[in-house]
């Protein structure tokens, strides 16, 4: 593995920066892998999980380290939305958001670059019920990966949108916390993906450096007095990083405010942000700082004008056959019956006006004369009516249904049943008389064979 010459003699007085060190553990091929448990699906008495040899990732609650990389690929519990496999230093957004802000207290955060939804669903999993995750992605492609992501986690206070950055002027003072993940120069991945070694360049950096400011100034004016900004890169660029404070400070009324950590974990300050150098820490390159807004908007009071249909009596009744309708309102647009979170019904119904919106709460199914035909969403979330019933399958079956492939099961119970390994739904399934119709999603069936 050659590393950019340049990068190396760039990152000479980077603090913590070791050369020797440094190259060594990009030479060892060394690799870490790490996943991040949902609180939203926690193990149900799992005998065969990757996730069984557990060593806690030291900066949050959630995230473990595995020994080996297992196939997440041919692993049901993956695709059950159980765990997400996510970089370990990355996970230390953990202590940013539980050291300056009240997690107890309802919020509205927005995940402004977001995509695979690494950050989000650890976001989501940090914050209450009450509330509000916006989740955005401004490439289309990206945005519906993301979607993807939000709902196999199996959450409802999320609303997914695609939009630029400038486009949350429209929402000005709204949110008490802004996570900005920027899109950077890659360079703190090089071990994990050396072939981003050779599409990396000192030109590039100063472009993302130029593209980082752009983006926290558009975002500005969304986030409330007082609120809280994250940032964050996958860059050891000082460019990208601590040049990036030092622009914040000068040219936006903020406060840099410093988080704690174990002084032995090997997690390095630096400029007012926080280094992860993967031959100090077990993780990838990483880096993050905090920051409160001290000026501008303090809450913003808003008016919905057009709030979505909601469902007459007759279609509620055919809808409350399928999921748990306590604290949530079922919205419709054209056929399709979205839930939403009761506590956040405004929220959402702003969101939608302003934003585009991609996706939001739970995506329940479609209205087809007096029948609702359920949606995969539905089946991932932890709302499906207990009326519902459930067949277990063992793993080779699991993988079967997830390549969408036939299946031939002996069950007594006939109609649209829930497919689930060690307890959690993978899917639906309509099992008729003689034979049995697999819904899950073509787009998302395992292309490979074991
Ligand atoms: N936060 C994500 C996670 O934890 O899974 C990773 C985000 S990645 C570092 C940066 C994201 O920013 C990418 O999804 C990229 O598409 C998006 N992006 C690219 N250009 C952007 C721009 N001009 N404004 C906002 N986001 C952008």
């Amino acid at each position: 593995m050659q590393l950019p010459a340049i990068l190396l003699d760039a990152l000479q007085n980077a603090r913590g920066f070791d050369k020797n060190a440094f190259e060594r553990i990009h030479a060892s091929g060394e690799q870490v892998t790490s996943v991040r448990l949902n609180p939203l699906k926690p193990p149900k008495g799992i005998t065969d999980h990757p996730i069984h040899q557990l060593t806690r990732i030291p900066w949050t609650a959630y995230g473990f380290y595995l020994e080996e990389r297992p196939s997440f690929t041919f692993d049901p519990l993956f695709h059950a939305g159980t765990y997400y496999v996510q970089e370990a230093s990355s996970m230390f957004l953990e202590q940013a958001l539980k050291q300056t802000v009240d997690l107890s207290k309802p919020l509205k955060v927005l995940d402004l670059c977001a995509a695979p939804g690494g950050k989000s669903t650890h976001i989501q999993s940090m914050i209450s019920k009450e509330s509000l995750l916006v989740s955005n992605e401004v490439i289309r492609s990206r945005a519906n990966v993301l979607k993807d992501n939000i709902i196999k986690w199996g959450c409802e206070n999320v609303v997914v949108t695609n939009n630029d950055p400038r486009d949350f002027a429209k929402t000005e003072g709204y949110f008490d916390v802004i996570v900005v993940d920027a899109p950077c120069s890659g360079s703190g991945l090089f071990r994990r993906d050396p072939d981003a070694i050779a599409e990396w360049s000192e030109n590039n950096v100063q472009l993302c450096s130029q593209r980082q400011q752009r983006i926290l100034a558009d975002v500005w004016p969304a986030l409330k007095k007082n609120g809280m900004l994250i940032y964050s890169t996958c860059s050891y660029s000082k460019e990208e990083d601590e040049d990036i404070i030092q622009w914040l400070l000068q040219e936006l009324p903020v406060a840099l405010c410093p988080l704690s950590f174990e002084p032995s974990g090997g997690i390095v300050a630096s400029g007012g942000g926080y280094r992860f150098w993967p031959d100090k820490v077990m993780g990838e390159g990483f880096f993050i700082a905090c920051f409160q807004k001290k000026e501008g908007e303090e809450e913003l009071s808003f008016k919905i004008r057009n709030r979505p249909e909601q469902l007459n009596k007759k279609e509620m009744e055919i809808v409350e056959k399928w999921i748990k309708k306590e604290g949530k309102v079922f919205i419709k647009h054209l056929n399709t019956v979205y839930a939403w979170p009761e506590l956040l019904e405004n929220e959402f119904s702003f969101l939608l006006e302003k934003l585009r919106v991609v996706y939001s709460g739970i995506l329940v199914g479609e209205l087809m004369r007096d029948k609702l035909v359920p949606e995969h969403a539905l089946a991932m979330s932890n709302s499906v009516a207990d009326s519902i019933e459930n067949i277990e399958l063992t793993k080779q079956e699991s993988i079967k249904y997830l390549q969408r492939k036939d299946l031939q099961l002996h069950t007594a119970t006939k109609g649209w049943q829930l497919a689930s390994y060690n307890g959690h739904p993978l899917g639906w399934l309509n099992v008729l008389t003689n034979r049995v119709n697999n819904y899950y999603p073509k787009e998302l069936r395992i292309l490979k064979d074991i």
